[in-house]
């Protein structure tokens, strides 16, 4: 049978694509503000304190007179004490983490934190720094009581350099409203994720976030150029430089990168953005194995070279889970693995010349069965918002563990045969699917178990396995959502034991008193 996509020039000729015949695809708008999709069932959340195996530590209880002190450093609305307003901060977006905090406090300054911090050193009160409240490794939020510090108020573009694209502005401002107005002036954010409308850039940096474009751009600690961070005892440390070279001794700016708030507390970063492409195109392809994904990502690396500029995976368990939960009806019918291949250059001509000869050879071979391209941004977005939604589905089927790990790319997808093979034994009752997506350019699986209602013995069989399995392999057990709470105590099956002292001295010199987010990051013992 003759696939429907034969090619991007026979499709143009006919002046449409699968996108504008296909009776089923109605591509949704976008909308990426994920966290007010989410179903209001955090209360239902179990306790971190209960569910996990963890003992406050030996920090002060607040007290009114550290609430008066918090209001004349703030005026009183923006010291939030009521338990309904601190619910959602107190739990995290996967509604796997919840603590307890008495406050959440909003500065909007950088000496306000300044001020806060020093007080709550004084005072030994643990603190949560706050960003969008997205992260997946309970990170964001506190553990037991910890005092919340949201940026969410601290989010003004304080400076943008059209020459060299090196953009200033405060912790809190929202990932999409930094891409958007970067993109009114010729540039884009140098992170994309699926959280971009509700992630801050200060959360970004702490995570040292990935995402869709880390394969074209790198990591946050190439494209953030300087920061402000204060210290736990409240000291100011400027590291704002916006120079791209800047060789001047040790480049401080990247402890705070992926520290994940236990170093000090993010306040301003200069970040560089990349220029805008004229011409990007995105293709989505039915693949029947990920022996054929392999190849067609190879040959795109080297047929499509320059302009390749992201290369995602999705197996078909996820797009069926968007498709039942969601009710977002894919473009392709099913394939057992389907990948998203994107284009960004100036010539477009050139780029879809490159990209027609690209996916010719591969359907010649019958490595790709099937696919179509997006014709107008349109498109395009519905495909991205398809591919972002899935984490959003997973959580609907009841629970979801959600697991981020990096690996060989020969090992990629074998990580979640593993898992299949390992979790057989379980009923339909506890386990719904066993499913994988991601970054596979950047040899960045997410690895997802999904099932009616969390089961401890599910999650018992799941964890430590996955991680050992990683470790063996030679991977990763965090790609890009950091280490956090859930994973401190695994820490050793990435980092050796030199390492991991290294970090606690670094972490007792800037930090002594230990109160910047206690519980994360640092092994318990
Ligand atoms: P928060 O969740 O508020 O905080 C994250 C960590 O940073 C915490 O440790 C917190 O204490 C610390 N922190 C926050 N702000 C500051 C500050 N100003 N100073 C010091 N510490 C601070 N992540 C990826 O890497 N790639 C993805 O593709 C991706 N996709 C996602 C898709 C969805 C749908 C969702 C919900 C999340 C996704 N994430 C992804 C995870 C998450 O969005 C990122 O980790 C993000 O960078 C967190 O930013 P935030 O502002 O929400 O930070």
């Amino acid at each position: 049978m003759l696939p429907a996509y034969r090619s991007w020039r026979q499709l143009t000729r006919l002046g449409q694509c699968r996108f504008a015949l296909s009776k089923c695809w109605h591509p949704p708008r976008a909308s990426t503000r994920l966290l007010h999709q989410t179903p209001p069932m955090r209360a239902d959340v179990q306790l971190t304190r209960e569910h996990y195996p963890v003992t406050r530590g030996s920090y002060s209880e607040l007290t009114d007179d550290d609430l008066q002190q918090f209001r004349r450093i703030l005026d009183d609305g923006r010291v939030v004490t009521a338990a309904d307003e601190l619910d959602i901060y107190n739990t995290d977006w996967w509604r796997t983490c919840r603590g307890e905090s008495r406050v959440l406090l909003k500065p909007r300054t950088t000496e306000e934190v300044s001020r806060i911090l020093r007080h709550c050193n004084d005072r030994r009160l643990a603190v949560c720094p706050q960003g969008g409240n997205t992260a997946v490794v309970g990170n964001g939020v506190p553990v037991f009581d910890e005092v919340i510090v949201s940026t969410q108020l601290m989010n003004r573009v304080l400076h943008f350099d059209e020459f060299s694209g090196a953009l200033t502005c405060e912790a809190g401002l929202v990932l999409e409203a930094l891409d958007t107005y970067v993109s009114e002036r010729g540039y884009i954010a140098p992170v994309d994720l699926g959280a971009k409308g509700s992630c801050q850039i200060g959360g970004n940096v702490s995570t040292n976030a990935g995402g869709l474009r880390l394969f074209r751009y790198g990591n946050l600690h190439g494209t953030v150029l300087g920061l402000e961070a204060v210290l736990a005892d409240g000291e100011v440390v400027d590291l704002m430089s916006a120079m791209k070279k800047d060789n001047t001794g040790y480049d401080l700016k990247q402890l705070f990168i992926g520290s994940e708030g236990t170093l000090g507390f993010v306040t301003k970063v200069v970040v560089q953005c990349p220029a805008k492409s004229n011409a990007v195109s995105l293709a989505f392809l039915g693949l029947k194995s990920f022996e054929d994904v392999l190849q067609v990502y190879r040959g795109a690396k080297s047929m499509l070279g320059e302009i390749l500029s992201s290369c995602e995976f999705i197996d078909q368990e996820s797009i069926a889970c968007a498709r039942d939960n969601l009710q977002l009806a894919p473009p392709l019918d099913d394939y057992p693995c389907n990948m998203l291949i994107e284009t960004s250059g100036s010539d477009d001509d050139h780029d879809k010349e490159k990209l027609t000869r690209f996916l010719e050879h591969m359907m010649e071979k019958e490595l790709v069965l099937d696919g179509t391209l997006a014709s107008n941004s349109r498109e395009m977005t519905a495909m991205w918002t398809l591919r972002e939604s899935i984490p959003d589905a997973l959580l609907r089927d009841g629970y979801a563990w959600l697991y981020d790990v990096s690996l060989p790319h020969h090992m990629f997808y074998e990580s979640v045969e593993d898992m299949r093979r390992h979790l057989s034994g379980f009923s339909a009752d506890q386990v719904t699917r066993v499913c994988g997506f991601g970054h596979l350019g950047d040899g960045n699986i997410h690895l997802n178990v999904t099932a009616p209602r969390f089961d401890a013995s599910v999650e018992g069989a799941i964890e430590p396995h996955l991680f050992e399995w990683t470790a063996a392999q030679g991977g990763s057990i965090s790609a890009e959502h950091g280490i956090g709470f859930k994973k401190r105590d695994l820490l050793h099956l990435s980092k050796t034991p030199a390492a991991i002292r290294l970090m606690k001295t670094l972490k007792a010199v800037m930090d002594p008193n230990g109160i910047l987010n206690p519980y994360k990051v640092l092994p318990s013992k």
